[in-house]
This record gives structure tokens, C-alpha cells and sequence, in this order.
């Protein structure tokens, strides 16, 4: 008997066009003779599309019109077996879907409500990953109210972490509001930005020399496996919005050329960090290397990362055998596990 998949795409995040790219290759991809897949597209206002629309976005690329609020019809326990919650960034990817698909009673895959909700804020996900004794780059929060209030208080805190440092907002993802702050004058813009998008924002020191950025995929429940080490490669300041999403700009090196000792540390932190957070089902687990000092700092943990057949998780569980197809299969099965 096939197994009734409910795929969620779009979302109301600024990652709703990746998640549209995501979600046409796992239709693509899902076996046809064990699954039956029904898509359904979020769009940016946070309506789930009917399915006459829900076709034209994941054609065109984006979603159109209002269209009926169909959650409570789409997300009903009646009708599904499980959910494919494919959807980044805040509204999809931190819990609140997780939270609505766990009152509904079905099974979905990747991490649920605690998981993606620690994971996707930077701020819980150090402090959490602190508590592990995972090495990462210091780092000090702040709220929009005391930016607005005693702004001064924040620029010494700033000050503590030294220059240059990343302004972020806690909750994003795909480098959205990030800005590397090279001098004390830059700062100012750089939380203007920051606490637009978010009330949390997170200062972080930066590694002496520019760090390589390592990535490892993590698969499974309570028994994680952890895929070969891939390295990211580019020509810019930093892993900015532009290099991600602009063709050509970044090159992709699975495995990545390490010491085998260094590939396995990294390895055996992902699965660290995994079950510190409580993620399930998938997480891609990024790093940076500083070569000159053998210093490997876990940076964050992805739980919905892009998933297009020529994104780094499907391509790191490619090396190790495994295809795009049998990964999304996998990754049901293990959705339907974890019930
Ligand atoms: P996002 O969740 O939006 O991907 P990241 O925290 O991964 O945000 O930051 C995006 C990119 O910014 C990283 O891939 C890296 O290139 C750069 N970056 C972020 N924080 C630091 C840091 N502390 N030191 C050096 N580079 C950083
Ligand atoms: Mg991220
Ligand atoms: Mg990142």
C-alpha cells in the first residue's frame, strides 16, 4: 500500500524560493510505486495554496494571489501518513509547523518542535552547544529594546569581541540581515539592519585568519549516522546571500581535502551537537576550520537544509552511497519511525 505524503513548500521566510527549488526535486524524486505525494505551497502572506495553485507556483517559482487557507484541511490527520515539512527559515523550519503537525497527530519528518526551535536561533544553539563542550567562537546577545534604550552598553559589548566581528539576527538563515562589521563606524548599520528582522541579535567574534567553511550532513533518529566532510569555496568577504544563490560563485568540495583526523573530529562533533539539540531525521551541521591553529568551531546547525539534487546534504550522502532518492525515502521511513 502506497504511503499518502503530504510535501509543504514556499513558506513565509526569505528562503521561500530555495524551498520551491527543494520542493521540486523531492517530487521529483519520491517513488511513485511507494508514495503518493500531494504538494502544497505556502506562500509569503502564509496561505497554504490549493492544488490548482500550489502547481503553478512550484512551476513558475513563486506563489501568486492569495489563494484559500486550506491548513486545516491540508494538515488534518485524515488523508496523510506523513508530512514533508520542506521549508526554511522562521514559520517552517523553527517548530511552529513542528508544533501544528505534532496537535494534528502525524508523523513528519526532520527534528520537531524543541529541535528546530533551539536550532534555528543562534543564541539557544550556542548556549546549548556550550553546555556540550562544543568549541565555538565567543559571542554576546542582544535585544532590540536595549539597542533603542542603551545603545552604548551594546557597543562595548561589541568592543569586548573586538573587530572585525558578524552582526546577526538569531532567527534567519541564508545570510539574511548578516553583516561583517570591519570597523567601529560600520556597527551602528549593521544593528539597524539586524534588529529590523528580528528583536534577538547576535554579535560574534571572528577567527584570526578567514576559517574554511566545513559542512557534514547528519541522518537518523537516536542512532545518527554522519555523512563524509564537504567544503565550501568562495570568492568573497564572506558566505554572503549573493554567493550562496548566484550560479558559479561557490564551489562545492566533497570530500574535502582534510587530514583524516580533522574530518573525523568534525564528524564526531556534528553527532554531538545532533543529540544535544535534539534534532531527528536530518541536520546539516556547518564549521569553520582555522588551518593555522587546527581550530574547528561549530558555527550552526541547519534542521531543514537546501535540498535541490545539487545542494551539499543530498550531495554529502551521494558520496557515501547513498542516491537523492533513496535519501528522501530514508528520510520518511524514518519520519514514520520516530511515531
Ligand atoms: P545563516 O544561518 O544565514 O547561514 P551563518 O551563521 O551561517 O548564517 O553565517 C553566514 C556566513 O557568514 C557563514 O557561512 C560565514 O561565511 C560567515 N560567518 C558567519 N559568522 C562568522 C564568524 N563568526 N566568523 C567568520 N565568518 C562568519
Ligand atoms: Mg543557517
Ligand atoms: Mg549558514
Amino acid at each position: 500500500v502506497k504511503r499518502r505524503i503530504l510535501l509543504l513548500a514556499g513558506g513565509q521566510s526569505g528562503e521561500h524560493e530555495v524551498s520551491l527549488m527543494s520542493a521540486r526535486s523531492v517530487l521529483a524524486a519520491l517513488p511513485r510505486d511507494q508514495f503518493d505525494v500531494t504538494p502544497v505551497v505556502i506562500s509569503p502572506q502564509g496561505r497554504w495554496l490549493p492544488p490548482t495553485e500550489t502547481a503553478r507556483a512550484l512551476e513558475t517559482g513563486r506563489a501568486q494571489g492569495g489563494g484559500d487557507l486550506v491548513l486545516h484541511r491540508a494538515a488534518s490527520a485524515e488523508g496523510y501518513d506523513a508530512v514533508f515539512p520542506l521549508l526554511h527559515g522562521p514559520m517552517g523550519e523553527d517548530g511552529t509547523v513542528q508544533g501544528l503537525l505534532t496537535l494534528a497527530g502525524i508523523p513528519f519528518v526532520g527534528s520537531g518542535v524543541l529541535g528546530s526551535a533551539v536550532s534555528m536561533d543562534k543564541v539557544m544553539t550556542k548556549q546549548v552547544l556550550a553546555s556540550a563542550g562544543i568549541p565555538q567562537v565567543a559571542w554576546r546577545l542582544a535585544v532590540r529594546r536595549e539597542w533603542q534604550d542603551r545603545p552604548g552598553e551594546v557597543g562595548a559589548r561589541a568592543r569586548e569581541l573586538g573587530f572585525p566581528l558578524f552582526v546577526k539576527p538569531a532567527n534567519l538563515g541564508s545570510s539574511v540581515g548578516i553583516t561583517k562589521v570591519s570597523r567601529p563606524e560600520e556597527l551602528q548599520a549593521a544593528l539597524d539592519l539586524a534588529f529590523n528582522l528580528d528583536r534577538r541579535v547576535i554579535l560574534e567574534a571572528m577567527t584570526a585568519h578567514k576559517p574554511r567553511e566545513l559542512e557534514v550532513g547528519i541522518l537518523g533518529n537516536d542512532a545518527p549516522l554522519a555523512s563524509p566532510v564537504g567544503e565550501l569555496r568562495f570568492d568573497a568577504e564572506f558566505y554572503d546571500y549573493e554567493t550562496k544563490y548566484t550560479e558559479g560563485r561557490a564551489t562545492m568540495h566533497i570530500p574535502a581535502p582534510l587530514p583524516p583526523e580533522v574530518a573525523e573530529r568534525v564528524r564526531s562533533l556534528a553527532l554531538t551537537a545532533f543529540r544535544a539539540l535534539d534534532c531527528a531525521g536530518l541536520a546539516r551541521v556547518d564549521f569553520f576550520y582555522v588551518e593555522e591553529t587546527d581550530q574547528l568551531l561549530l558555527n550552526e546547525v541547519n534542521t531543514m537544509p537546501g535540498f535541490t539534487t545539487t545542494s551539499m546534504y543530498p550531495k554529502l550522502f551521494e558520496a557515501a552511497g547513498l542516491s537523492y532518492s533513496e535519501l528522501v525515502t530514508r528520510l520518511v521511513e524514518l519520519a514514520l519511525e520516530r511515531r
